[in-house]
């Protein structure tokens, strides 16, 4: 495991990439993104808009796929903004926090339209265990169906244009060839959206669901997409990207977040909708070594908020905790919604820790503290 000489992130992460002087993607595409001229591409931005605009001028004419956080409802100001009549789609997560219920109701307060898609919760507790047990990933659904739901109600409507925020793969690292992706689409979903690892075809062999009742996660075909062609697109392409003051502009519009220390993370005001993102999280230190925080101070060290060195101290400290509790809600209980017991958890974590990046005793066996926490061997190059 070696860590971009840059920021504080591991070469354990999916998709990233040390460059020959050690240096990672994502901080690479942040040099990068310096050197844009984001004035030509705010023009395509306005170009699109109004082909857009002028020949739907009387209906929902982009969707705005939307938990109620900080970059939607960002995204959702700037739409209007730009002169777009926004439709914003949400995806209920998983185990909704009352925080992530509010901001949807705060987005419905400020003026915009919103549509709420859940599907059935038997179905997708099953599915949340199915994911846990079988990929280390309790919100396979979540993860699909923010990328599908939008999608699907785009077509159902007929909306020409869905305006997505970011692409994490020039925030957080990515192959080369996606740093200058605008759009959104099927091969972008199967390469960096939440199917790695399940297919909905998968569930539908081998755990006996049915076709109809995996509808939401599953993804328009061909045909449909020709049928009626939309614009998928990321905002984050077109103008510089800035998670927080896209908080700062959320927070000023009513957007509330966990005013507490959100366990496992430094920033408290994201991943605040959904009461599973803790397990998520940790699951995602056992398999690769790093949690949220290291994204999250990554990302302030190559702002210069803070320097690598503090942001190590800070890591050490913040991350990879056993997750006892998630913005208040104990594990146990987020478990029992999905019939998994504390015990079956522990022994689900076991396999698919990475015993190479956690220290183990002479027989292999992974050494825990009173906390129930690992020891990872290595912070820094
Ligand atoms: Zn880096």
């Amino acid at each position: 495991m070696n860590y971009c000489i840059n920021c504080i992130m591991p070469d354990t992460r999916p998709d990233q990439y040390l460059n020959s002087e050690g240096i990672c993607n994502a901080c690479l595409s942040y040099e990068y993104n310096k050197k844009i001229n984001w004035n030509i591409r705010k023009k395509e931005l306005e170009k699109i808009i109004k082909n857009i605009s002028n020949n739907n001028k009387n209906k929902w004419n982009c969707v705005i796929p939307s938990s109620g956080g900080k970059d939607s409802t960002y995204q959702a100001i700037r739409a209007k903004e730009l002169g777009l009549n926004p439709v914003l789609v949400t995806a209920t997560t998983c185990d909704p926090s009352s925080i992530g219920k509010a901001n949807i109701e705060n987005l419905k307060s400020i003026g915009f339209d919103t549509i709420e898609i859940s599907n059935s919760n038997i179905v997708r507790k099953k599915l949340n265990k199915i994911g846990l047990e079988l990929i280390g990933d309790i919100a396979w659904p979540e993860h699909v169906s923010i990328f599908t739901a939008p999608i699907k109600f785009a077509l159902a409507y007929q909306i020409p244009l869905i305006l997505w925020g970011e692409n994490p793969q020039i925030e957080y690292g990515g192959p080369q060839k996606s740093l200058n992706n605008n759009i959104l689409d099927r091969n972008w979903l199967e390469e960096f959206g939440g199917l790695i690892g399940l297919r909905v075809n998968d569930f539908i062999d081998n755990h006996n669901f049915k076709k109809e009742e995996l509808e939401i996660y599953t993804y328009p075909t061909k045909e449909e997409l020709r049928r009626f062609k939309i614009k998928s697109i990321f905002l984050g392409f077109y103008e510089k990207w800035d998670s927080i003051r896209n908080f700062e502009i959320a927070k000023k519009n009513g957007m509330v977040f966990y005013e507490k220390k959100l366990e496992n993370c430094y920033f408290n005001f994201e991943k605040i909708d959904n009461y599973q993102h803790g397990i998520h999280d940790y699951f995602k230190y056992l398999k690769f070594g790093f949690g949220r925080a290291t994204d999250q101070l990554s990302y302030c060290v190559r702002r210069g908020i803070i320097s690598r060195k503090e942001a190590i101290e800070k890591v050490k400290k913040l991350e990879g905790n056993y997750p006892l509790s998630y913005m208040g809600k104990k594990t146990e209980d987020i478990l029992k919604r999905i019939g998994i017991s504390m015990k079956r958890f522990e022994h689900i974590c076991d396999q698919f820790t990475n015993k190479k990046i956690f220290r183990c005793d002479k027989f292999g066996k992974l050494i825990k503290n009173n906390n129930n926490n690992l020891i990872k061997l290595k912070y820094d190059n």
